[in-house]
């Protein structure tokens, strides 16, 4: 490819990258995305099962949905949007967990949550795990569900990240999928794919963008790469940005991955329930029960227990889940359900890995890695959001205020008189 020639690049075409890039190219700016994979979306994902269902490989959840601005974009797509309260919101089915167990288990959890807010804000900062009460049985079931939060177990995650997260607990769902929504939406803006940027050389007047084609020219730069990224590539920016790094260490990717599996005889378990596959460890998968209706399994595994079984492949989440299911619901069961989809996000080149969380005593890298470089090398993704983290829409809030920012930095420098 021939040097090209932008006033702003966005690098990375996920739910940060699309933002930014929608904003810039309503300005009038002339931008272009630089996306690794030869999709846009990032960590949103649809695919589509034999029977044409949408299946969100990544996010699926509408999180704080009475302010998520991907809300307007799938009703702007006419979209169906499902309002149906998710199952972590209602009593899980009472296989091996009846519903008085059910209730201690809820305020041993709402305990734990209070002492978080209680401790989190104060210094120093700690590990949330230490704020389990010693010798609860529910440890493991509370731990259990802090890698679905965070991808990570408790004892990894700054107990003042895990308070900062905001969350209206307004959850919707895009029947087509959330994830084809994103995409979607970046379909009509300029992008190059299957194009992993290699160096950001900014030692110049102007930046120059390194691809394994050749060159980019460009004023200004919006980086939107996962804290994975970042965090192992220390010759990505030419200076080094050594506090870049180090903030990206701070907020390591965590892991959670789903598997999709079709159940026969599904009208015997209610639409949208759930079940624990243990309620005594944190080792342990969750099971969304006909989600939307589908005669389907959506199992949502965590932290180490989703890490080891990457290294097995499908058949090893598979393998774990047939066990859990069978044991709360009898061998037979084994018979009823079989594999559709599944997806290690952890082996994922340009993933590496879920969502972010917070090392402890690493809050403050969320606003040091969004902080902008030299007035022309700006921040975005979901790692950089105080309270929206690990979201797609924290994806689209720091996309679009990069964007603002890049904006004023150039229509600052076209008002100053040429030097
Ligand atoms: C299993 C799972 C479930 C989830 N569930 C939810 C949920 O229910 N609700 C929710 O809101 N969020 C959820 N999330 C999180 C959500 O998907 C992410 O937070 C969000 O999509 C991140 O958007 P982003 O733009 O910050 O990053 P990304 O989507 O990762 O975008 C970064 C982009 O950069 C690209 N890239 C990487 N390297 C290069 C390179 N060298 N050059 C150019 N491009 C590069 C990547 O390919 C990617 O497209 C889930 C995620 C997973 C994996």
């Amino acid at each position: 490819m021939a040097e090209r020639d932008f006033e702003t690049v966005v690098i990375g075409g996920g739910a940060a990258g699309i933002a930014a890039a929608r904003r810039l190219h309503q300005a009038g700016v002339n931008c272009v995305i630089i996306e690794a994979r030869l999709r846009l979306g990032g960590r949103a994902w649809t695919v589509a099962d034999a029977a044409g269902h949408a299946l969100d490989l990544g996010c699926g959840w509408l999180h704080s949905a009475d302010r998520n601005p991907w809300v307007a974009v799938a009703e702007e797509q006419k979209r169906t949007i499902d309002k149906t309260r998710p199952p972590w919101a209602r009593w899980a089915l009472p296989h091996k967990f009846p519903e008085d167990e059910q209730r201690e288990f809820r305020g041993a959890q709402e305990d734990f949550f209070r002492r978080v807010g209680e401790r989190a804000q104060r210094d120093p900062d700690i590990a949330a795990a230490t704020l389990l009460a010693p010798g609860c049985r529910w440890n493991g079931l509370i731990s259990a569900i802090g890698t679905y939060i965070s991808g990570a177990e408790l004892d990894r995650v700054s107990a003042r990240d895990f308070d900062n997260y905001d969350d209206t607990n307004v959850n919707w769902r895009v029947v087509e999928g959330y994830g084809a929504t994103i995409a979607k939406c970046g379909e009509d803006l300029p992008a190059i794919l299957d194009c992993p940027v290699q160096r950001i050389d900014h030692r110049g007047k102007r930046l120059r963008i390194e691809i394994p084609r050749g060159a980019i020219v460009a004023d200004q730069a919006i980086v939107t790469l996962p804290t994975s990224i970042l965090a192992d590539a220390e010759q990505l920016f030419l200076p080094a940005l050594p506090d870049k790094t180090e903030a990206a260490r701070g907020l390591p990717l965590g892991l959670a991955d789903k598997l999709f599996l079709s159940l026969d005889g599904a009208e015997e378990f209610d639409k949208d329930s759930r079940l624990f596959g243990a309620i005594d460890k944190t080792a342990t998968a969750t099971y969304h029960m006909r989600p939307f209706g589908r005669p389907l399994i959506e199992a949502y595994f965590g932290g180490r227990l989703a890490a080891e079984l990457e290294a097995g492949g499908t058949s090893a989440f598979f393998e774990f889940a047939v066990s859990e299911l069978s044991r709360l619901l009898g061998n037979d069961f084994a018979r009823r359900v079989k594999p559709i989809h599944n997806y290690c996000w952890g082996a994922d080149p340009f993933a590496r890995g879920s969502y972010s969380y917070a090392l402890p005593g690493k809050t403050d890298c969320r606003a040091t890695l969004a902080a902008p470089v030299d007035g022309r090398l700006f921040f975005a993704g979901e790692a950089c959001s105080h309270g929206d983290f690990s979201t797609a829409h924290g994806g689209w809030i720091t996309g679009v205020l990069a964007a603002d920012q890049a904006i004023s930095a150039l229509r600052k420098k076209a008002a100053k008189p040429a030097e």
